[in-house]
């Protein structure tokens, strides 16, 4: 479903992603993992094109959306991001930030987008916080009404940078339950984290990333048990 081939990125000198290739099936759920500034975060960002490839080649359901007759707000639609720090609409309630785009963009009805909406609050446990403001809600909340307005969309992938990374302890629970049954539902999932037991237990796939090359692809398994290179036994040590 995803086929990333020789990527590179550069941000003037400094290059960050140094030629990675990865195949992704549908419904596969993958974990990205590694050091600080390995370019995990970048190489999300490229796969819907909040940052242009400098070279290779990047291909999701068949349309290579590095080409430049490629529309970026289609690629957009069929690729949902949730960030660290939420990005939600603070002026707009939960409800309007989750209709939001799908009224604007896929152009459906107010009712149709509330129905959806609604079917989508309950599926992260908010049904009761349709009318709140963001301002009003928890940071493991918001992350939940953040996962239900990029699902809105209907993407056919999932990016997830580091959606725990900035909640308390005490909330990072509901929103990785949350991210479980979506991987469950068979939602093809692609997400950094430095949760290492939510890696080994819900992903099908883990990446270790490294200097903005791709050092392992493995399954959890085989990556946990026995890693290959030295790096990632050291972030590992680290980690656990
Ligand atoms: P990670 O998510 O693994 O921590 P990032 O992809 O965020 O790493 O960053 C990788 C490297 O690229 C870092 O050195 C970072 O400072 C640099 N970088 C990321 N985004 C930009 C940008 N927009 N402009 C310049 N440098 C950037
Ligand atoms: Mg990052």
């Amino acid at each position: 479903m995803i086929k990333v081939k020789d990527l590179h990125k550069s941000f003037g000198k400094l290059e960050v992603l140094k030629g990675i290739s990865a195949s992704i099936r549908e419904g596969e759920v993958v974990a990205v993992i590694g050091p600080s500034g390995s370019g995990k975060s970048t190489f999300l960002r490229c796969l819907n094109l909040l940052e242009q490839p400098c070279a290779g080649e990047i291909n999701i359901n068949g349309t290579d959306i590095t080409d430049k007759k490629t529309n970026i707000s289609k690629v957009r639609e069929n690729v949902g991001m949730v960030f660290q720090h939420f990005h939600l609409f603070p002026h707009m309630t939960v409800l309007q930030n989750i209709l939001y785009a799908p009224q604007k963009v896929k152009r459906l009805t107010k009712e149709e987008a509330e129905e959806k909406a609604y079917a989508l609050l309950v599926k992260v446990g908010l049904s009761d916080k349709a009318d709140d403001y963001p301002g009003r809600l928890s940071g493991g909340q918001k992350q939940r009404v953040a996962i239900a307005r990029a699902l809105a969309m209907e993407p056919a992938v999932m990016l997830f940078d580091e959606p725990t990374s900035a909640l308390d302890p005490e909330m990072v629970k509901e929103v990785l339950e949350v991210m479980k049954s979506l991987a469950h539902s068979g939602m093809t999932m692609i997400i950094v984290t430095h949760e290492m037991g939510f890696a080994r237990e819900a992903a099908d796939r883990v990446m270790f990333l490294d200097g903005g090359i791709l050092m392992e692809d493995a399954s959890p398994n085989e990556f946990f048990a026995h890693p290959k290179s030295k790096r990632a036994r050291e972030f590992l040590e680290k980690m656990l």
